[in-house]
This record gives C-alpha cells, structure tokens and sequence, in this order.
C-alpha cells in the first residue's frame, strides 16, 4: 500500500464550472443548455458546427440498448448506446444509425449432476418488433444484393437531441450471425451502410461528420463519396472531401486476425450499389490478389481515426496500403454515469459537489473527494446491494435457483462477456485459495457472462468453472454464476457489489468498460493493467502484476484478500476508493469522452 498515493491529474479543460443544481438528476430539458454546455466546455463554436438537421453521425453495426429494443452483445454496442445518451443528456444533435436486428440470442444452461457433471450452454432466439419500442416507420429504401433488390423498412425515435435511425426487413438476421468473412454479414453491412445512408437523406438530415464505430461500418462512407463522385464533384475532391469528415474509430488490436472478402463477393454485393465508375475503380484497385479487408480501405476513407484508450491507440498495429503505420488519436471510451450509476451514488456525487450537472468532475473534485466517509458509502453500498437483489429475483443461477446475497454480505464479482482474453477462469486457478478467502471474509463470489455460440474452447472452460463450484459445498453455497448476462445485470452487479475483477491479458483489452461502472459506484477494482485502466498509473487502483499467469494469480489472490480486508477498515476503504475516484472519475465520464471527440471532429479555428 505504500505507492498508494492520491495522484494529480490534470485532465479538466480551462472554464468547467462545477454543477449549479447539485443533486439534480436530469436538469437539461431545455434547449437552452445546449449552449449551456457548448458554453460550459468553453466550446461556442460547436453552435455553428452541428444542428438538428446537420447533426453528428455515428454508424455501428452493434447497438446495446434494450429499452429501445435493440439488444447487443458487448462493449461495443454499449459505447454506442452511451455515446447516444450522453449526447441527449448534453442536448448535441446526434444521430444514431444502425440495424434493428429482427430477433436476438439468449444464453441458457442446464446442469444435471444426477450422473456426473452434465453442462449445457445453448442459444434460444427471440422475435423483436420495432413496434413494441416506439419507433416509427418513415418509408423504404432498396439496395441491391446477391440476384436482386432488398426494400429495407426506415424506422427512427426521436430522443430529445438525438435519435436512433434504423433499418430492418425480416430477413436481416441476427447480430453477428454466419461468419465474419461470410455473405451474410457482407449483406447486413452493405445494408447498414447504403440502406442507412438514404436513410439519412429520407429523414432531411446531412451529416457534419461520419463516426464509424469499426470498420463493419464502411460502407457508409462508401455511400457518401458515391454521391458526392456520382453529382458532379471531381472524384479526388470528393475523396478528400469524404476523409476529412470521416472519423474511424478502431477498437481491434492487430489487422492480421480480420477478416477478409472477396471480389466475387463484391461483385454481388457492393458494385451494385455504386453509380460512379470512378468509385468502382478506385475500390477494386484496392483488393490484395483478390480479396480486402475493410480495415484497410477504412483508413483510406478516413483521415480521422481514434483508439479507445491511450495504450490502446499506441498499440494498434494498423498499416495504410503504402505500408505506413496509421496513428490513432486517443479518446477513451467513457460511460453514460446515470444509465450506470445508482441514484444514491449519483446524488451523493452531485451533491458533495464532485459532479456537475453535465457528469463531468468539477474544478475542485479531488478537493471534495477528500470529503468521502466510509460511513456515506456504505450506506450507498447498501441501496446498491438492495437494487441487487430485487433484480436477482428474477434471474437465475446456474442451477435454475434464484439467489440472494446478504445485505451485510461480502460481494466479489466477474462480469463480462466469456473470451479467452479476459480470463474469467483466473479466479478458479487455486480453488482451495479462493475457498479460504470466501469463507475467511462471509464472502460471495457472482461470475457472469455469455459465451460465443459455437465457441468450443470457452463452453469448455466454463464447463470446467462449473464443475469445480459443484463438486465443492463451500464453493456452491458460494459462486454463483448468472447466464445471460446483459445491461440489467452489468448494472446490479456494479451497484451491488463491493469487490470486482478484471483480468485481461495485457495487451489484448483495447479499453473496456465495465470496470468504470464499478469505480463509479464506489466499488474496489482489482485489475491488471490494460485498456483504459492504464489511463492511470497502477497504484491509482489494486493492480495485478506479474511476470507470468502464475505470479498474476498469486497476486490476484493477495488483492483480493487485501481489498476484503479494507471494506472492514473505514481508513483503507476511503483510501482506495478515492485513490480510484481522484484518479478515473474524468476518464469514467462520458461526457469528458463527447468533449473529447468534439473536439478532435470541430476543432476552433483561429
Ligand atoms: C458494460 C457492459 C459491457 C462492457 O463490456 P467490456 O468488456 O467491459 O467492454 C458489455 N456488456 C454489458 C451487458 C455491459 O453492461
């Protein structure tokens, strides 16, 4: 704990003035703030820059907003979804555009241990209907696929500065369905960009720039430099006129494991779609011996291009065709702090003064962090167990059992998607270890995550977890793990526990961001160093160092008696969680991210 130090950070731009309504939990319902917060961010010049209908475009083929009917399948739906929302908290015109995917997966798990360890893990689809979700239909659209046409229904939902614009048909498919490299997904991306953009143009809107969360949304900015070659404009013009109002926003670590198409494929479905020959040509002279990756012709669309967090835009290994290494510019993702916060916490915030009104820290916020008692925090902490539990009973365990964790009670948890990476596992390296500190400190343990359908080698893994938690009394009165993991637990989870982990392999995590929820709701986090969380330096939180996976689980376990330990201690328990909040609460806010990318997107110029 020596290194333990409340670190300066200076991330805040000149002119934030701390919040003038504390406590306030939604204070911008005129159109009033929206200088306010261009006013706010010393930012004016953004009034000219976007409007309702020149708005700020944001393009993904993954959404995770499920109280707008769209469910999706990780952290890259729910930046989307975040980006969205701080953008209408902030009142920014945004428009968000993406498929609504006709149905969706759910995990579900049988055990039978009657004769052996017997785990199944399975998917069930579920039929969605945008009607169930207020949107309204606006007209159809064609583009051309395979032997024919495809009429795409246009749906959008207004949502005060911003809205979701979608297209759909019944036979869309699911999320990420078929293989990366396959027709299928070719055809969802053909259509998400070129159905999206006469989407646009049917909704009167005119992008003043083109996000494009990965490169699944190129097609986009394919349809742009198509219109703008195919009416006249100089195609070099057009070329340059479409990089500079195209941002690439990468969250992959190395090109080589993309997939690939080839030109056969784009011959059925993307030439098509293109009325200028010089477009044509300029995309086949793309293909390497007869097939692209859409990353490469991605980071010739776009002259902007942005990593996720700052180690992850240094290490990025991207190339452009000549060969030269792409930099990315760092904007690291940030999270929607009510959608993920409990009210108690979010008042607390705002209240001592921590917070503004628009979620970002105030010019004093280490000053009042210093204010935080462990006596405020474990009463937030109890608000948070009791949102917990109410939504644990109607979820189940592993077993089919609902589950209730003592409001008094310990929580250590793991959440997130089931990849190698990620390391779920980690925990269960020593059960007799992870036993002990469980039993030692009244602890339980919630491990929650989905695996890839078809993924064999994490079913196999999971499997494994499973049958260690069964064959031990200790460890199945006290592990517990929740399939189907998706927004409602991402929340309860981080508002009702105490302890969580994070173990990516350093190096693989471009930011993630479940681990903010936690910070922000007064969690300890133990994590290794990777993604966003070596936005600081490693004492800001309990770090797990190591050379090798051995000495990173022999750590793992020492963190996490020391963070069990500290919830008994108001003295380290403050340390720690304002070490944490001093140290991420700027690079937690979503609304520092959205003043991040505006300013990268409209820089003032002089
Ligand atoms: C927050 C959240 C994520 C983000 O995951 P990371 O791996 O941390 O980026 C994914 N899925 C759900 C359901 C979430 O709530």
């Amino acid at each position: 704990m020596e290194d333990k130090k409340l670190l300066k950070e200076q991330p805040l731009a000149p002119g934030i003035k701390p919040g003038k309504e504390p406590g306030l939990l939604h204070p911008l319902d005129n159109i009033e703030d929206v200088e306010d917060f261009y006013a706010a961010i010393n930012r004016e010049h953004l009034q000219k820059a976007l409007s309702a209908e020149r708005p700020y475009t944001y393009w993904t083929i993954e959404l995770y907003d499920k109280k707008n009917g769209i469910r999706g399948g990780g952290g890259l739906g729910v930046l989307a979804a975040d980006t969205r929302r701080v953008a209408e908290q902030m009142n920014v015109p945004l428009t968000l555009i993406t498929p609504f995917y006709p149905s969706e997966q759910h995990q579900r798990c049988t055990i039978d241990n009657t004769n052996g360890f017997f785990f199944q893990n399975s998917t069930e689809s579920i039929p969605v209907d945008y009607k169930d979700y207020g949107f309204t239909f606006l007209d159809t659209v064609n583009i051309k696929a395979g032997s024919g046409l495809v009429k795409l229904d246009v749906i959008e939902k207004v949502l005060g500065s911003t809205r979701l614009l979608c297209i759909t048909e019944p036979g869309f498919g699911e999320l990420y369905s078929g293989d990366s490299g396959g027709d299928h997904r070719l055809y969802q991306e053909v259509a998400l960009g070129f159905g999206g953009y006469q989407a646009l143009k049917l909704a009167g809107l005119k992008p003043a720039i083109m996000q494009l969360n990965e490169v699944a949304t190129f097609f986009a900015a394919l349809a742009r430099l198509d219109e703008l070659a195919s009416n006249g404009m100089d195609f070099y013009e057009a070329v340059v006129y479409t990089r500079k109002h195209t941002l690439y926003t990468n969250h992959t670590l190395v090109q080589a494991a993309e997939a690939t198409f080839n030109y056969a494929q784009f011959e059925r479905f993307v030439f098509p779609n293109l009325k200028s020959s010089a477009v044509k040509k300029w995309l086949s002279d793309k293909f390497d011996n007869g097939y692209i990756k859409l990353s490469t012709v991605t980071i010739e669309i776009a002259e902007l291009r942005s990593g996720v967090s700052k180690l992850h835009a240094r290490v990025a290994n991207y190339r452009e065709i000549s060969g030269k290494k792409v930099k990315f510019k760092a904007v690291t993702n940030g999270i929607d702090i009510p959608t993920w916060t409990s009210k108690e916490a979010v008042d607390y915030l705002k209240a001592e003064g921590i917070l503004d009104k628009f979620f970002l820290p105030t010019a004093d916020y280490e000053a009042k962090l210093e204010n935080i008692s462990a006596e405020d925090i474990r009463e937030i902490k109890l608000a948070g167990r009791r949102e917990l539990n109410s939504v644990l009973e109607h979820r189940v365990d592993q077993y089919g059992n609902h589950i209730h964790i003592d409001e008094d009670g310990l929580l250590f948890e793991f959440k997130r998607r089931f990849v190698d990476y990620k390391r779920p596992w980690l925990p269960f390296s020593d059960p007799v270890r992870l036993k002990n500190i469980l039993e030692k400190y009244n602890a339980h343990y919630i491990l929650s995550g989905r695996v890839h359908e078809g993924d064999v080698t994490m079913t196999g893994r999971l499997t494994e977890v499973l049958k260690t938690i069964d064959s031990d009394p200790v460890l199945k009165a006290r592990v517990h793990y929740l399939p189907d993991y998706d927004e409602e637990l991402g929340r309860a989870l981080s508002v009702g526990s105490n302890i969580s982990i994070n173990t990516p392999i350093v190096g693989l995590e471009a930011c993630g961001t479940s681990w903010m929820k936690d910070i922000v709701n007064f969690g300890i986090l133990i994590s290794t160093h990777d993604g966003g969380v070596a936005d600081c330096p490693a004492s800001a939180y309990l770090n797990i160092a190591g050379e090798s996976e051995l000495e990173e689980i022999e750590n793992l376990y020492t963190r996490m008696e020391e963070a069990a330990a500290a919830w008994g201690n108001d003295f380290d328990l403050e340390l720690i969680l304002k070490t944490e909040l001093i140290n991420f609460l700027p690079v937690i806010s979503g609304s520092r991210m959205l003043k991040d990318y505006l300013d990268y997107l409209f820089p003032e110029r002089a």
